[in-house]
């Protein structure tokens, strides 16, 4: 008996490779805007950005600032920490940042091998807090978008994971039970418990095998073991 119809995947650090494409993109600012002037070497300016970034997205998740504050701001913080306060060159990088980030198109290994099998047999979906214009460009040009139904992005659904709102709104555009449901992603609070909290089985991708206390689903560290779960 087949029990689950819908899958519903995140899209960063699951399908899509948030890290290397990230590090893609910050040396291209990095060449671009002549940061060797700034910052001692590349890998202290990602540090420090990957800091104010993580920081920041914690402070919009929370409402607390707007993403064109996020944006700038991070860079903004990470130029300021090396004596350079200069909200002009820091826009620039904010705007490189999100032209360039939905280009980029590294994947996570089988990534299209594993959607290839399963689109066959499930409904897809995707259920992302990322933002509206960033993420149905990197679906596009990675190839990814002609594998899901839908899209729902916290944007649209007006609230991110872990709240129970956004796998609401999912389940509803794709006219889903809980039951034949099943969430798929890397994030164990966002993903997982918000989706188990919300009522849904949850397979939970863990590529680096991080210890946890929390009673799961399914748990994977390698996405073509889906094939053998579904
Ligand atoms: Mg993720």
């Amino acid at each position: 008996m087949k029990k689950y119809k819908h899958l519903f995947f995140d899209l960063d650090r699951t399908l899509w490779d948030f890290e290397k494409n990230s590090v893609k993109v910050l040396e291209t600012i990095f060449e671009k805007r002549e940061l060797d002037k700034v910052f001692p070497d590349f890998n202290t300016f990602v540090k420090i950005y990957k800091a104010h970034n993580e920081h920041l997205w914690d402070l919009y998740k929370l409402r607390k600032i707007k993403k064109e504050e996020l944006r700038n701001e991070r860079f903004l913080l990470t130029l300021k920490d090396f004596g350079v306060n200069d909200a002009i060159l820091a826009e620039h990088m904010g705007d490189d940042y999100v032209e360039l980030s939905p280009l980029q198109t590294i994947l996570f290994p089988d990534t299209i091998a594993v959607l290839d099998n399963l689109k066959a047999k499930y409904q897809l979906y995707v259920i992302t807090n990322g933002f509206v214009e960033v993420q149905y460009k990197k679906l596009k040009n990675s190839g990814l978008d002609s594998y899901f139904d839908r899209v729902i992005t916290s944007e649209e659904a007006k609230a991110s994971k872990p709240k129970p709102e956004i796998f609401h709104a999912a389940l509803s555009a794709a006219n889903a039970k809980k039951t034949e449901s099943l969430m798929i992603g890397d994030d164990l609070e966002n993903d997982i418990l918000g989706a188990k909290k919300f009522g849904l089985d949850q397979v939970y991708f863990n590529p680096s095998k991080e210890n946890h206390q929390e009673i799961v689903t399914f748990e994977i560290s390698k996405l073509k073991e889906l094939i053998e779960i579904l």
